[in-house]
């Protein structure tokens, strides 16, 4: 990130004066999604900018990096889970383009997950869960709580059973914010640290057909392609025509770093956890840390955590988990996840000419990256999106 530029350094005039012509794509908002559109465009060969005064600060920054979609599935989501399984299948392949474009590494993992029940009750709701589940695909047997704790020898012995998910991965969220920008620097892509304050569509009007973008001091740029990804946020901006952002609202989430000894992890793998009717997950990095999340809360753009709902996480965490109390308490945060009304991401073109989006992701932004890139970067390049992609149009909110 050393060659970007700061704030006080961009220029007052257009950020890429070069010919005039400004880029081929400029996405607004620099979460996961932004930069990844971001990315996967400048790859293709068009020139990219992706503008955000704070990137990667959003969401993105909280988010466990878990990519989950069987563990995630919910009945009432079933419609989103060919998208999610379709994108988990790109991670692989994603994770090492990152890697070639100068990314690093992302901290892809393959352990999988365990689901425990802490109670009687909890064991009964996860046995209907995990049947429910193989609606989707079906998840490994019911183990007792001897044989969930040959897997994971911290967990506590009153655990009374679960079942593994071995086919979901996980990533380390703030590793595969810093490689997208690596990687999208790689690719001559630029990020421009500032906010969009409104948008000229060309509608015919300004030359070449271009969308003139307004930054926050005065600075403009010009695009030919406009992508909206910006999570909760964006709905201030100028000049948007109605239809363009989706509904989305935020829904707000803690969660907790705790920091162990990366030599002596705590858990091999993620484990998710049902205490007394409530959900808790625990995910291990490499570096020692285990997440802990995560609270879900509707209304208000509020970004600080209430004491009680960090104290439910920890209560939680250390009921399974005993030996997290001696961890330490290295980070509590809270984001804004951003959702639609049915759960699923706004992807594609919309009703303006030459503007797409690529926003409410909710609690898998991270998991429906790749697909996100492909599916935004195919409506750029006049291409077909993904198939499974096909139901995740803006129209479909009226
Ligand atoms: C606690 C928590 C745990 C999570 N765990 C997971 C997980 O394990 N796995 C998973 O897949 N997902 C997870 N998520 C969800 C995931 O974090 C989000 O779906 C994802 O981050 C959304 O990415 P985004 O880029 O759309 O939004 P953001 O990361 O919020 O990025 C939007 C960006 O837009 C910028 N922006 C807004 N307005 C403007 C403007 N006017 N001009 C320029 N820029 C602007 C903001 O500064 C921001 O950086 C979790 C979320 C939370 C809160």
């Amino acid at each position: 990130m050393g060659n970007l530029p700061e704030q006080n350094e961009l220029p007052s005039g257009p950020a890429r004066p070069v010919d005039g012509s400004g880029y081929d794509v400029v996405v607004v908002g620099g979460g996961v999604i932004g930069l990844s559109v971001g990315w996967w465009a400048a790859r293709t060969g068009r020139s990219v900018a992706v503008c955000d005064p704070a990137p990667g600060q959003g969401s993105s920054w909280a988010a466990a990096g878990m990519l989950a979609p069987l563990s995630e599935a919910s009945p009432a989501e079933a419609h989103l889970y060919p998208l999610a399984a379709d994108s988990l299948r790109r991670w692989p392949a994603f994770a090492a383009a990152l890697a070639d474009d100068g990314g690093g590494d992302v901290g892809l993992r393959t352990d999988g997950t365990l689901v425990v029940a802490a109670g009687d009750d909890d064991r009964r709701a996860l046995a209907e869960l995990r049947d429910r589940m193989a609606a989707f695909d079906p998840p490994g047997d019911w183990l007792g709580g001897g044989a969930c704790r040959r897997l994971e020898p911290a967990l506590h012995p009153g655990v009374r059973g679960g079942f593994e998910v071995a086919g979901d991965l996980q990533v380390d969220n703030r590793a595969v914010l810093a490689a997208l920008q690596s990687a999208l620097a790689t690719r001559q892509g630029e990020l421009i640290r500032s906010a969009v304050v409104a948008v000229e569509l060309a509608g015919g009007r300004l030359p070449g057909g271009r969308h003139r973008v307004h930054l926050d001091g005065g600075a403009t740029v010009e695009a030919g392609w406009l992508v909206l990804a910006t999570g909760a946020g964006g709905h201030t901006i100028g000049g948007v025509p109605a239809g363009c952002q989706p509904p989305v609202r935020p829904v707000r989430g803690d969660i907790v770093r705790l920091q162990g000894d990366p030599g002596e992890p705590v858990l091999g793998r993620v484990v998710r956890a049902q205490v007394d009717g409530r959900h808790v997950y625990l995910v291990p990095r490499r570096n020692g840390q285990v997440v802990v999340g995560a609270t879900s809360e509707e209304g208000g753009y509020r970004t600080t955590s209430r004491a009680g709902a960090v104290h439910d996480l920890l209560h939680d965490a250390v009921t399974v988990v005993p030996e997290l109390a001696e961890l330490e308490l290295a980070e509590v945060c809270a984001r804004l996840r951003p959702a639609t009304p049915d759960n699923g991401p706004v992807l594609g073109p919309t009703a303006a000419e030459r503007v797409a989006v690529a926003a409410g992701h909710y609690r898998n932004g991270f998991l429906l990256a790749p697909v996100t890139a492909a599916a935004v970067v195919a409506t750029v390049c006049n291409e077909e999106m993904p198939a499974v992609a096909a139901g995740c149009g803006a129209g479909r909110f009226g």
